[in-house]
């Protein structure tokens, strides 16, 4: 305990507060090998038996693209974000075209009766077909393949029960239901010029976008609002679908849904009482606990709460109005990625933040420690999300060809230096071999990867399987 090291209540310094946040936030690499194993034995849980914490969802996508997959497909993307209608057309040799248009979600669409919530989604796709393609009810039905990113079990490609909503959506009424039948019921009702064909999860697109570009990727990850990987398994090493009947060396899709490692029990990461507190005031306590101290949606919350804990303790602010920051949420992680950035020597961009949005004034040592938090906190959702593709790596013995890990997200995209960090842990795991794990900017899983996922599956119907 900190407090324990200054009894004569002497101020500290912020270089003092930094050196405890450090032993906080910082992963060794021995305690990384720990955390991978733990991942690797919760993959494999998942892998064997229905219903683990870790699902382990087969996805019902066989095998991968040829890359010769070709036509015209509607993508639906309800990410943790933004809602994105897509027309993909793919050209075969890899090659494809994207027309979209994006909609932001409100929180109240997040909170909306579930139901309602997909007739948006229908109502959006609708307006995409008819006013942006000017196509009517007079040309044929358009394939569609709907990214939904949230973990559904699914039985075949086109069915999917929602297990639990993730990302703080809270739509009641829709959880423990198939939302691929309640979707099909908003299209019929709203009468949308458009076939579902499929329903996906964002890994599982952005892994079959990124293998039709580059046969190279193996493994695919989102860090985004949320986080959670997909990679291919074969058929054999799937325990849980024995019954199915295929051959074993059939590839099947997997989405992990790693974002819900160590829930409830609490027993392999390293949590401190932030994540502690952002779990317990969140609207599913106790879930998701990797994805809460990985993920874009939570990030900027942890720094809150640490800011928070100096200005109670009278370290911070100190007669300056302070209500702006203690409001929950109020930082977001593109805040962490800006001061991250902040290459000045007075720290400008750190000044802006704190000043513009929060209305405080900071010292030098106050954003220089500011940043260094960042940089803790965005290093630590790093190593953690090394952490789990090593597992992957690790279980498919991908270490001695190496491979390539196609990624996405925002925390991928924007944060500085993410996908160096990310690297960086792997050599730390692995030692020199971690160098032939490569993260790449993937493709666009939930338009381009829903598209040939659709694809696949018409093929596959066409040719008499199910
Ligand atoms: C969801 C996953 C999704 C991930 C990234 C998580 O919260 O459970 O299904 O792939 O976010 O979008
Ligand atoms: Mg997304």
């Amino acid at each position: 305990n900190a407090d324990v090291e200054f009894p004569h209540a002497e101020k500290k310094t912020m270089a003092d507060h930094l050196r405890k946040y450090e032993s906080l936030l910082t992963l060794t690499p021995q305690r990384m090998r720990m955390i991978v194993h733990a991942i690797e034995d919760t993959l494999d849980n998942g892998l064997r038996k229905d219903g683990q914490v870790v699902p382990m969802i087969p996805a019902f996508v066989f095998g991968w693209p040829t890359g010769e997959e070709k036509g015209d497909y509607l993508a639906l993307d309800l990410g943790g974000t933004n809602l994105r209608v897509c027309l993909v057309t793919l050209l075969g040799h890899g090659k494809f075209e994207v027309t979209q248009t994006k909609y932001r979600l409100t929180e109240e669409q997040k909170q909306d009766e579930g139901q309602a919530l997909l007739d948006f989604c229908a109502e959006c796709l609708d307006s995409f077909i008819r006013d942006t393609l000017g196509r009517t009810d007079e040309d044929e039905k358009l394939p569609l393949g709907f990214t939904f990113s949230y973990p559904c079990s699914q039985e075949r490609i086109d069915h999917g029960v929602l297990i639990r909503w993730t990302k703080g959506f809270g739509a009641p009424n829709i959880e423990g239901r198939d939302v691929a039948a309640m979707f099909k019921d908003s299209l019929t009702r709203l009468n949308v010029p458009a076939e579902l064909t499929a329903l996906i999860n964002d890994t599982t697109g952005t892994l079959i976008a990124s293998n039709y570009v580059d046969p190279n990727t193996k493994i695919a990850v989102i860090f985004g609002t949320g986080c959670n990987a997909a990679y291919m398994e074969t058929a054999v090493s799937i325990p849980k679908i024995d019954k199915m009947g295929l051959a074993k060396d059939q590839g099947m899709a997997i989405n992990c849904e790693w974002g819900a490692f160590d829930s409830f029990d609490h027993q392999h990461l390293p949590r401190t009482k932030y994540d502690i507190i952002i779990d317990e005031s969140s609207n599913k306590p106790g879930e998701q606990s990797f994805e809460k101290m990985i993920a874009g949606l939570y990030l900027g919350e942890i720094f809150r709460l640490v800011v928070c804990e100096l200005i109670d303790a009278g370290d911070l602010f100190l007669g300056q109005n302070t209500y702006k920051l203690e409001k929950a949420y109020a930082f977001d992680t593109a805040f962490l990625s800006l001061m991250e950035s902040d290459v000045t020597d007075e720290l400008l961009t750190v000044i802006g933040v704190f000043t513009h949005f929060f209305g405080v004034e900071t010292t030098i040592e106050e954003r220089q420690f500011f940043k260094k938090l960042a940089v803790l906190i965005g290093t630590r959702a790093a190593r953690l999300s090394a952490c789990g593709i090593a597992a992957i790596v690790s279980k498919k013995g991908y270490l001695e060809e190496g491979c390539a890990v196609g990624a996405d997200g925002s925390l991928y995209n924007k944060y500085p230096n993410f996908a160096d960090r990310v690297h960086t842990a792997l050599t730390d795991i692995f030692g020199e071999k971690g160098k032939k794990i490569v993260t790449h900017h993937a493709e666009d899983g939930s338009g381009v990867g829903s598209a040939i996922i659709a694809a696949m599956t018409k093929a596959r119907k066409d040719s008499g399987f199910y």
